[in-house]
C-alpha cells in the first residue's frame, strides 16, 4: 500500500491498501471512564483510529482519555457541553454548548479544529452560520443505544457498510463497545481500512467547508 501523511488532526499517516474501502468509525456521547477507557486500549491493539464527539460535561477528570485519543491518532470533536439540541438557540446559548466545549478541548489538547456533530443530527441555519466548523453527520446508523443487543448491532454495520460511510456508535455502553470491536475486526478481514473523518475527506479530495453537513465521503464524490 501507499504511506499517506495528513498534516491536520491527530497528524497520524494512514497506510492505504490496494484495494478495500475506507470507512469510519465516530463515537457519541462520551467520554465514559470506563467504557471509553476499554474502546481505546482495544482500537490501539487493533491499531484502529475513531473519532470522538464528546459531551463538554463530561470531559473534566476525563482529561487523560483525551490526550490519549490523540496519541492514538483519533479525531476529537465536540457534541455539546450538555448534550442538547441546538436547533433554535439564540447564538449565545449556541456558544455556550459548542464554544465551551471547544475551550475545554483546546485547553487540554492545544488549538485545533473541533469539528460539530450536533445531537440527533439536528441542524437548523443558526447552527449552520456559527458552526465554525464541517457539521459530520453519519450515513451507518444501528441505534445501538436502543436495545444494546451486540449481535444486532455488529449485523446492522457489517451487512450495509459501504466505502465511504461514517458509523454511528455510542462509547458510553458495555454493548456498543463490545459492537465497535466486532465490527473493527469483521471489516478488517473484509479489507476495509479505518480511518478518522477527516482523514476520509481528505483522502476523498474533499476539504470539509464551515457549515456544511457531510453524512459520508464515498469514491468518486
Ligand atoms: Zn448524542
Amino acid at each position: 500500500g501507499r504511506e499517506i501523511a495528513l498534516t491536520a488532526g491527530g497528524g497520524a499517516s494512514v497506510e492505504l491498501p490496494e484495494e478495500g474501502g475506507l470507512v469510519a468509525l465516530t463515537f457519541d456521547d462520551g467520554p465514559r471512564r470506563d467504557t471509553t477507557s476499554w474502546l481505546l486500549e482495544q482500537l490501539e491493539l487493533r491499531e484502529v483510529p475513531a473519532t470522538f464527539f464528546m459531551v463538554g460535561s463530561r470531559i473534566p477528570g476525563n482529561e487523560d482519555l483525551i490526550r490519549q485519543m490523540k496519541e492514538q491518532g483519533c479525531q476529537i470533536g465536540v457534541h455539546t457541553y450538555d448534550h442538547v439540541d441546538v436547533t433554535g438557540l439564540s447564538q449565545t446559548d449556541f456558544d455556550l454548548q459548542i464554544g465551551k466545549t471547544r475551550i475545554l478541548l483546546r485547553e487540554i489538547l492545544g488549538e485545533g479544529n473541533y469539528w460539530l456533530r450536533p445531537p440527533y443530527g439536528f441542524v437548523d441555519q443558526g447552527v449552520r452560520t456559527w458552526s465554525e466548523g464541517p457539521i459530520i453527520l453519519w450515513s451507518v446508523d444501528p441505534e445501538d443505544w436502543k436495545d444494546r443487543d451486540v449481535h444486532r448491532i455488529v449485523s446492522a454495520v457489517t451487512e450495509h457498510v459501504k466505502d465511504g460511510d461514517i458509523i454511528l456508535l455510542h462509547d458510553i455502553y458495555d454493548s456498543s463497545v463490545d459492537a465497535a470491536l466486532a465490527i473493527a475486526d469483521n471489516l478488517t478481514a473484509r479489507g476495509f481500512t479505518f480511518v478518522t473523518v477527516e482523514q476520509l475527506a481528505a483522502l476523498r479530495g474533499v476539504s470539509p467547508q464551515a457549515g456544511v453537513k457531510y453524512h459520508k465521503f464515498p469514491a468518486g464524490g
